[in-house]
C-alpha cells in the first residue's frame, strides 16, 4: 500500500524521442503506461534510463538532514552490496558462511553491549530488517514472559508497556498490533523523555516492560536508563513486582559504546532484558538491516524461537521475516572489520564534533534556543526564541527546502504539542563544509523570514513527522 500526495497521473510515461523510438528494436513502443504491464518488452539500457532518470526527482540523500538511515557507504561496501544482493538470509545450509556472518556480528554486538556471557556463542540475538522489526521481536518476548509469569490471570488480565511519549512510532504499532495497552508517560516541562519517576509511576502488576529509548529520535537526547533500572530496582523492593527493562538503541547503541564508555545504559544493568538497534543508523549500512539481542537464554522464551535446517542439523531462528537479502548483514560485517573500535569511535566523534559545532552556531544567531546540543546523540532540537513573531520553526524549514536541504519541522507529543521544533541529524558524511553551507543558507533566508508579518501557516499538513 502506498499513499500518496495529489492526483494520480493518467498520462503514459513520457519517452524522449532520442532514446525511444530511434531503434525499432531495442526502441520502446509507446504510449507507455504508468499504471499497467507494457504490452511487451523493451531494451535493459532503456528500461535502465527511464528509472534512472524519474529517481532524479527524489532529494539528494547528502542534503537530508531528516533521517538517521545511513546515505553514504564506501564503494568497497557498495561493490560487497552488488555481489551478494542474491543471497537469502533465511538459506542457512546453502549459505553458511553468510550465517556464519550473521553470527559473528551478534556476538560482536553482545561483547560491545556487554552481555554476560562465557562464550561468545552463547550471544542471543538476530538480525532484523531494522528496529522496527527488533523492538516487535523484543516486545513479543517482554509479553510471552509476562503471560507466563501470570498465567493463573491471562487471559483475561490486559498487559501493558510503559515507555515515554517521546517513543517512536514502531511501539506504538508493537502495542497496536501485538494487543498490548500503550502506557505513555507525558512530556513534563522541559523533560522530553521518560524519567525515572513517571516510569515507575506507570507501572503495575500488568506491565510487560518499561522500554527506554537511547536516545529520543525527538531531540536526540538519552533516557537515564541507569536511574529508571535504580527506580524498578527499589520498586521490585518495595511491592515484589519485577519489571524488566528493554532498550531502544536503535541509534545510541552504536554511539554510546564508542563515545560514552562510562555510561551505564546496557547488559551491565542487570534489569535490561533486551535490546535493539538499527544497523542502518549508526552501524553505518544502508536500509535494512537491524539487531535485537537478548542478555541471556531466560530473556527469550524458547517457543519463540523457530528452527531451520543448518548443515543437516538445525539453527535457532527468530525473526517475523522469512526471505531477506544476506547482502546487509554481510555489509555489516564489513564495517565491523573494516572500522574496529577505533574507527567506530573515529567516525560517531567527527558526527558529534559536527553536531555540537552546529548547534552552539545556530544558538549564536540569537533568534533560536537549543532544546538539546548534540552531545548525546549526534543530532539536536530547537525553536524559535520567544520575541520571534514574524516566523516559524515551518517556516524555517520551508525556507531551507528551497536551498535543497531537508530539515523537517514538528510539533512534540503531549503534552507539549505547544512545542514545535526543528530538528537535524548529523550522520557520517555529513561534514563540517557541509555543515558550514547550511549556516550560510540559514543566514540568508533570515533576513528573508524577519520580514514576514507573521508566520505562514504553521504545519503543512495535518501529519506529524515520524523518523
Ligand atoms: C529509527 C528508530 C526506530 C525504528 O527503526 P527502523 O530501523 O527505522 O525500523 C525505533 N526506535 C528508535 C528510537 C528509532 O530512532
Amino acid at each position: 500500500m502506498t499513499l500518496r500526495k495529489g492526483h494520480r497521473h493518467e498520462r503514459p510515461l513520457a519517452v524522449n524521442p532520442l532514446i525511444g523510438e530511434a531503434d525499432p528494436i531495442a526502441g520502446v513502443k509507446t504510449p507507455l503506461p504508468r499504471h499497467r504491464l507494457p504490452d511487451g518488452p523493451m531494451a535493459p539500457t532503456i528500461a535502465y534510463r527511464l528509472v534512472h532518470d524519474e529517481l532524479m526527482l527524489d532529494g539528494n540523500a547528502r542534503l537530508n538532514l531528516a533521517t538517521f538511515v545511513t546515505t553514504w557507504m564506501e564503494p568497497q561496501a557498495t561493490q560487497l552490496l552488488a555481489e551478494t544482493a542474491d543471497k537469502n538470509v533465511i538459506d542457512k545450509d546453502e549459505y553458511p558462511q553468510t550465517a556464519e556472518l550473521e553470527q559473528r556480528c551478534i556476538s560482536i554486538l553482545a561483547n560491545l553491549w556487554n552481555a554476560p556471557i562465557a562464550d561468545p556463542d552463547e550471544a542471543v540475538g538476530c538480525s532484523t530488517t531494522g528496529s522496527s522489526e527488533a523492538c516487535m521481536l523484543a516486545g513479543m518476548a517482554l509479553k510471552r514472559r509476562w503471560m507466563h509469569r501470570n498465567a493463573d490471570r491471562y487471559p483475561g488480565a490486559r498487559p501493558n508497556l510503559v515507555m515515554g511519549a517521546n517513543v517512536q512510532v514502531c511501539w506504538e504499532k508493537f502495542c497496536n498490533f501485538w494487543e498490548v495497552e500503550a502506557r505513555l508517560a507525558p512530556m513534563r516541562g522541559d523533560t522530553y523523555h521518560l524519567t525515572a519517576e513517571q516510569a515507575v509511576e506507570l507501572c503495575d502488576e500488568n506491565t510487560i516492560g518499561v522500554v527506554s529509548i537511547l536516545g529520543s529520535t525527538m531531540d536526540g537526547s538519552y533516557e537515564p536508563v541507569e536511574e529508571i533500572c535504580a527506580a524498578l530496582d527499589a520498586l521490585q523492593e518495595r511491592t515484589g513486582l519485577n519489571v524488566p527493562v528493554h532498550v531502544d538503541g536503535a541509534s545510541g547503541a552504536m554511539i554510546a559504546p564508542f563515545l560514552d564508555p562510562d555510561l551505564l545504559w546496557d547488559f551491565r544493568l542487570p534489569r535490561v532484558q533486551s535490546i535493539n538497534t538499527s544497523g542502518h543508523k549508526y552501524g553505518l549500512v544502508y536500509p535494512g538491516v537491524g539487531w535485537a539481542l537478548w542478555r541471556d537464554r531466560e530473556a527469550l522464551p524458547e517457543e519463540l524461537v523457530e528452527r531451520v535446517n543448518y548443515l543437516g542439523g538445525d539453527m535457532p531462528t527468530f525473526g517475523l521475516n522469512f526471505s531477506r537479502p544476506g547482502s546487509q548483514v554481510i555489509a555489516q560485517y564489513y564495517n565491523f572489520l573494516r572500522l574496529g573500535f577505533d574507527g567506530f569511535r573515529a567516525v560517531q566523534q567527527a558526527c558529534r564534533d559536527v553536531a555540537m559545532h552546529l548547534a552552539r552556531e545556530i544558538e549564536e544567531l540569537g533568534c533560536f534556543r537549543l532544546l538539546t546540543r548534540g552531545d548525546q546523540l549526534p543530532v539536536f532540537a530547537f525553536t524559535t526564541t520567544e520575541d520571534v513573531k514574524e516566523f516559524d520553526v515551518f517556516d524555517v524549514s520551508r525556507r531551507l527546502r528551497e536551498h535543497g536541504w531537508l530539515v523537517p519541522a514538528y510539533t512534540f507529543p503531549p503534552d507539549r504539542q505547544d512545542l514545535a521544533v526543528l530538528r537535524v541529524v548529523c550522520r557520517n558524511g555529513f561534514s563540517l563544509d557541509l555543515a558550514d553551507n547550511l549556516m550560510e543558507d540559514l543566514r540568508t533566508v533570515l533576513p528573508w523570514l524577519r520580514r514576514q508579518r507573521e508566520p505562514m501557516t504553521g504545519p503543512e499538513d495535518g501529519t506529524s513527522f515520524h523518523h
